[in-house]
Order: C-alpha cells, then sequence, then structure tokens
C-alpha cells in the first residue's frame, strides 16, 4: 500500500474496528433481550396454564362430588351441601341448582327470582360444558360458568389469570377452538385475539409474546417493548466490556500494523512491491584509452513522493532485515531492460551488476539472471557481478555460486577490496577474476605516505593474480595518471562521470567508447 494512503486506510480500519463490535454489542444484546424475554413470559403462560386448569378442575370435581351425592334438590342438607364447596373451592363464587333449566336453589337458598339456566358454548369433557363471559350485566363482573348435571358453578374469571408476576405484562387464556377466556393486563384487542387462536412466540415492534397449549387450553403471556429495553441495557452492560476490549484490541493491531508499514521494513516491502527501485550508471573507462566500456549499475530509490534515497541508507537495512533478494531481482530486471539494445548491438560493453552478500551464499539470483540473459539473448560475458568480502565468509556456499556464474560466462568481481578482513589465500582459492580496488586506497594516491605504499602493492599484487583491475572512485587527475602509470585497466570516478540516468549514459557511452588519445 502506498505509504500516504496508509494513514487515512488506518483511520478508515480504525474507526471500522472500533464501531464494529460496539454494534454487534448492541444488536446481540437486543437479541438476547428479546430471547431471554420470551422464555420469560413463556414460564409466565405455563404457570397461567396450570393456575387455569387447576381452578376449572377443582370446580370440576366439585360438581362431580354433587352429582355422586344424589341430593333431593334444595333440602337443608343439600343447601349445606353447596355452602360448603363453594367456601371448599377459591375459585368457585357460587353454585346454582337448576331443574326443567329454571334456577331453583343456589348456596344461599332458594331462588328468588326467575333465572334460566346460562347455555354452554364449550364442552371441555363430555359432560362438562363451560360458558365464557356470563353476566347479569353490570356492575356485577362477568363470570365464567362451568356446569354438570343440574348443577352450575360460577367462577370468577380474574382467579384464572391471578399469577403474581415480576415484571408488567397480560396473562390470558383461551379455548382451544380460539376464544377468549379470561384476561389481565392491557394489551391491544388485535394482539389478544391473535394469541387466543394459536400458538405463537415471537416480537413486534411494540410487544415479544409466547404461548403453551394445554389439553382444554391455551396461555398466553405478552409483555411490552420497553420491558425487553429495560433488559437490552442489562444485556449492553454485560456485553460493553468485551466489545470494548476487542475494539481496543483490534485498533492496537491497527496502529501496530500501520506502525509496521510505515517504517523502514514496511516502506521497503511497499517499495519493492510497487517496484520503486531504478538504476543509474557511473560509467568505467579503459585507464590506457580514456574510452568507456561499460558501467556499474547503482541503484536508486525514487518514492511515490518524489524523494530519493541514498543505498547506503537503505542496502544495509534491506540485507539485515532480508529484503536484498527481491532488490536484486529487480535489479537485474533493470539492467537488462535499460541495456538491452546497448548491450546487443556493442559486444565490447559490459554492465556490472551489485550482489549482496545473501545473494551470493544462496546463488538464487543466477536464476533469475540466467533466465533474464536468454530471454533478451545477451551475452552472459557483458554481465559482470561485484560482490563484497562480506559474501564471501562463507567460502563454500560462495564458491559454488561464483562458480556457477564463471560458467554461466559472468565475469566476478570482488569489490571495496583492501576494507574487508578476508586472508589472501581465500582469494586465491575463489574462481574470481575482477578486483576493485577501494576508494579510500585511490584517496590516499599522492596524499598520505602510509596508504600510498599499500596500494601499490594491492595493485601488484592483483597482477601476480591475474586479476583484471578496476579503481573506484577517481576524482583527480593525478590519481588517473598514477593508475594509469600502474597499470591499472579500468577506473571509475567522478572525475570521469557520476552515476547517470539511463538514457544520459548512453550518450556519455555513445560519445566515450571510441578511443580519443
Ligand atoms: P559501491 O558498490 O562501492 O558503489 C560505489 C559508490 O561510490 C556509489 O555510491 C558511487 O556513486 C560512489 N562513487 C563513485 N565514484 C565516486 C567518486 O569519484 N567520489 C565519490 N565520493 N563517490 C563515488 P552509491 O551509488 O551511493 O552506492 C553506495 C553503495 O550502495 C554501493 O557502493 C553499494 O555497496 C551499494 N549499492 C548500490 N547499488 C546497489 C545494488 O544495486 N545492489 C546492492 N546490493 N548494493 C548496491
Ligand atoms: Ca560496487
Ligand atoms: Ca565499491
Amino acid at each position: 500500500m502506498r505509504r500516504r494512503l496508509i494513514l487515512p486506510v488506518a483511520i478508515g480500519l480504525g474507526l471500522i474496528a472500533g464501531l464494529l463490535p460496539l454494534g454487534a454489542a448492541f444488536y446481540l444484546s437486543r437479541e438476547r433481550a428479546v430471547a431471554t424475554e420470551q422464555e420469560h413470559l413463556q414460564d409466565y403462560a405455563r404457570w397461567t396454564l396450570q393456575r387455569a386448569d387447576l381452578a376449572i378442575s377443582r370446580a370440576k370435581a366439585g360438581l362431580r362430588r354433587l352429582v355422586m351425592e344424589n341430593h333431593d334438590l334444595c333440602t337443608p342438607r343439600h343447601l349445606q351441601r353447596l355452602q360448603q364447596i363453594t367456601m371448599d373451592v377459591l375459585s368457585i363464587e357460587d353454585i346454582r341448582v337448576f331443574r326443567n333449566d329454571r334456577l331453583v336453589c343456589d348456596s344461599r337458598g332458594p331462588a328468588q327470582r326467575l333465572v334460566s339456566m346460562a347455555k354452554p358454548n364449550v364442552m371441555i369433557s363430555d359432560d362438562i360444558g363451560l360458558t365464557l363471559g356470563w353476566g347479569m350485566g353490570s356492575p356485577f363482573p362477568e363470570m365464567l360458568v362451568v356446569s354438570f348435571g343440574p348443577y352450575q358453578a360460577l367462577l370468577n374469571r380474574d382467579r384464572l389469570v391471578d399469577v403474581l408476576h415480576d415484571t408488567p405484562m397480560t396473562l390470558g387464556i383461551a379455548t382451544l377452538d380460539g376464544r377468549l377466556v379470561a384476561k389481565s393486563g392491557v394489551t391491544n384487542s388485535r394482539m389478544v385475539d391473535q394469541l387466543s387462536s394459536s400458538e405463537m412466540g415471537g416480537s413486534t415492534d411494540r410487544e415479544v409474546f409466547a404461548s403453551v397449549r394445554g389439553s382444554d387450553f391455551r396461555a398466553f403471556a405478552v409483555s411490552e417493548r420497553s420491558v425487553v429495553d429495560a433488559r437490552t441495557s442489562e444485556e449492553l452492560w454485560k456485553l460493553l466490556p468485551i466489545a470494548v476490549a476487542v475494539s481496543a484490541l483490534v485498533i492496537g493491531l491497527i496502529i501496530w500494523m500501520s506502525r509496521q508499514r510505515m517504517s523502514l521494513a514496511g516502506e521497503l516491502r511497499t517499495g519493492i512491491a510497487y517496484r520503486e527501485f531504478i538504476a543509474h550508471y557511473q560509467p568505467i573507462i579503459e585507464l590506457a584509452t580514456g574510452r568507456c566500456v561499460g558501467a556499474e549499475a547503482l541503484i536508486r530509490w525514487r518514492k511515490p513522493d518524489g524523494t530519493w534515497v541514498r543505498p547506503d541508507l537503505f542496502i544495509p537495512y534491506a540485507e539485515e532485515h532480508h529484503l536484498i533478494a527481491p532488490i536484486t531481482d529487480i535489479m537485474i530486471e533493470r539492467v537488462l531492460d535499460d541495456m538491452k539494445a546497448a548491450l546487443q548491438s556493442d559486444p565490447s560493453l559490459h554492465i556490472a551488476i551489485n550482489i549482496s552478500a545473501e545473494d551470493i551464499q544462496s546463488g538464487r539470483f543466477l536464476n533469475v539472471l540466467e533466465e533474464g540473459v536468454k530471454r533478451t539473448e545477451i551475452n552472459p560475458e557483458q554481465i559482470w557481478l561485484e560482490a563484497t568480502e562480506r559474501g564471501f565468509m562463507e567460502a563454500d556456499a560462495a564458491r559454488g555460486t561464483i562458480a556457477r556464474a564463471r560458467q554461466l560466462g559472468h565475469a566476478v568481481a570482488i569489490d571495496d577490496f583492501g576494507t574487508g578482513y578476508s586472508s589472501l589465500s581465500l582469494l586465491e582459492s575463489l574462481p574470481l577474476n575482477v578486483l576493485k580496488i577501494d576508494k579510500s586506497f585511490i584517496d590516499a594516491i599522492g596524499r598520505e605516505a602510509a596508504t600510498s605504499i599499500v596500494t601499490p602493492a594491492i595493485i601488484e599484487m592483483a597482477h601476480r593474480l591475474k586479476f583484471v583491475l578496476v579503481a573506484e572512485g577517481i576524482e583527480t587527475e593525478q590519481q588517473d595518471r598514477y593508475l594509469k602509470k600502474a597499470g591499472v585497466e579500468f577506473g571509475q570516478g567522478w572525475l570521469y562521470s557520476k552515476a547517470l540516468p539511463p538514457k544520459d549514459f548512453l550518450l556519455f557511452y555513445s560519445t566515450h567508447n571510441k578511443p580519443f588519445i
């Protein structure tokens, strides 16, 4: 990802990551609140059903007993039994006795008024009838009438649904064919009608509801949405710490990742992914003739904001963080692309590519190079490789890579010669064929008496070992003259040219590759 995008993207992701768990916590707590409330209502519906079943079955049992006792109707003894059962069975308010559908007496005594028998509108057993909502008119409450034989028990309907509840709710009882028997509470009649006629559980914008079915009745419970809202905030307090912790964790992770991305390693990865590296070319001069015979490819990192990063700032870092291999690959491809035409048309031109210690150890880059050289039909002898002494520490691995490179036709140079610690015998044992004298020895020419003894010694030794010599960092005419006289074949330095962009180098090459002395 581009560096300037990292911050906005991180902020965007951070916002999402921060809000998502919170949103999920709100959503989940609502869902859980509804589910919990539904279970709660289910319990109450079950208890209501039990209570109604119990009240009605007790009334049935009382009437059955009276029928079995086979009383002469309305005798003092019979009236006493009526009173007793009315007292014993809590839900029974009164028991009435009929003959030929006419009231003859009730638990208080012989009938005073002409009252006809309530017609049962539901049969709950074969012989027990129920009359729903029978009344004598205001102000008397409507009763539930249980009929058996000549008897009718009047039941207070409120008692059927008289279940103590901990939160506000409506409780109801209905017959299985969907007729409301009793209800407590204020829920709207449409909801009550629906719940009376079928078993339902669920929620709407306004209510949550649940129902259960028994053998004779169906019971239901409904609560207002406000109860759920109260439960929601309860659940939310439980979930919120988890949500906050998850948000914090994810935001922390995003911050960590974006810092990583914005670190040099992250930038390098980005640079590699977007191939932000290009090659500049520093001309290499044949000292005796002053002709340009080649160039060293030097990496340049141009960041998207237009700034340039010097290789000595990022190459050691890339080596340390094992990011050098893809950089080497990019450089190989750049050189082949930039110089393909020039290398093909002029077999005397060569380009030197810098290879890191890790590359020398693994030898992996040679596959990329071999494939590239084949693809571009360049003579491998025109590609030189440069590596510092650090690359030769693991001598066996280095020997394999160098030997293979030589076999493929490449010249291999030891770079920065004289600055490392490798022994001469090690160098002799490696199949190297070019030696680049480090700039520090060139700087010493004509200045420090002590080093100027070392420089001729290096040159002499290199000649003895049949190395091709390249002097680096030549800045003065004096150095040029000295090296020429000492028989150093090639040189590079600001005296001739700095590293140039591909086009500029090609122009330089075309004007400097003819002998001018
Ligand atoms: P090096 O391989 O020793 O490259 C020579 C460095 O000396 C270059 O610096 C070059 O611009 C500079 N130089 C050449 N002539 C003169 C001169 O007359 N005076 C002075 N003061 N400097 C001169 P640069 O391009 O900054 O590269 C620095 C180092 O970065 C290179 O040293 C090399 O170690 C590394 N490097 C550059 N390109 C690559 C690459 O493609 N791959 C790898 N692995 N390392 C690279
Ligand atoms: Ca070099
Ligand atoms: Ca060098």
